[in-house]
């Protein structure tokens, strides 16, 4: 089958605003009383965090309808085509941030407790993973709107060690290239 840009997931550039770099700049404090304005970021969060839930039950939806041939974790495989359905405009770009906020969230109230080996062995990569791999390839998809993720000396408030940013580009690649192959033959042609 011949593929087209027609049959491709469409993934355009996104634009990077000053919120969305402090938003990867590193997780969220947690603050004692929320105020007002946490509130309503919280709220934005949980929009984002849902929509970006919903793409990843989306994704082992079309895995087991289309019968999907899915190396490694699937739980990874689905997060990757959340994070492909939500980079192609600036207003799901922000559900890819909420939900990089949620992760980071999740990852430190897990730092706080005990982990048992036994977590070791789920099916989900551990939280903090998922936070890293959601930075990674949102920055891959767009390694100059998002450059301010990446950790240098010049920029150490920045979240994504440099050593994993510069796969990070090619890690997007792949990923989009893979799921745009597994999918382009029960995609619309428009
Ligand atoms: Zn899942």
């Amino acid at each position: 089958m011949v593929r087209n840009s027609s049959t491709r997931l469409r993934l355009g550039a996104i634009s990077a605003m000053a919120v969305v770099l402090a938003a990867l700049a590193g997780p969220p404090a947690s603050a004692a009383g929320p105020a007002p304005q946490q509130t309503e970021a919280v709220n934005k969060d949980l929009v984002g965090f849902t929509n970006g839930t919903l793409l990843h039950e989306l994704g082992h939806a079309l895995v087991y309808f289309y019968e999907l041939p899915i190396t490694g974790k699937e739980e990874d495989a689905v997060d990757q085509l959340s994070l492909l359905l939500l980079v192609g405009d600036e207003k799901h770009a922000d559900y890819a941030l909420s939900t990089i906020n949620a992760w980071a969230a999740l990852a430190n109230a897990d730092e706080q407790g005990q982990r048992p080996i036994e977590a070791y062995a789920d099916q989900h990569s551990l939280e903090a993973q998922r936070y890293y791999n959601w930075v990674c390839w949102l920055y891959g998809s767009d390694p100059e709107g998002y450059a301010d993720a990446v950790a240098t000396a010049d920029n150490p408030n920045g979240s994504l060690p440099e050593d994993r940013a510069q796969q990070c580009p090619t890690e997007f690649d792949s990923i989009n290239n893979s799921w745009s192959t597994l999918l382009a033959p029960y995609l619309k042609d428009q």
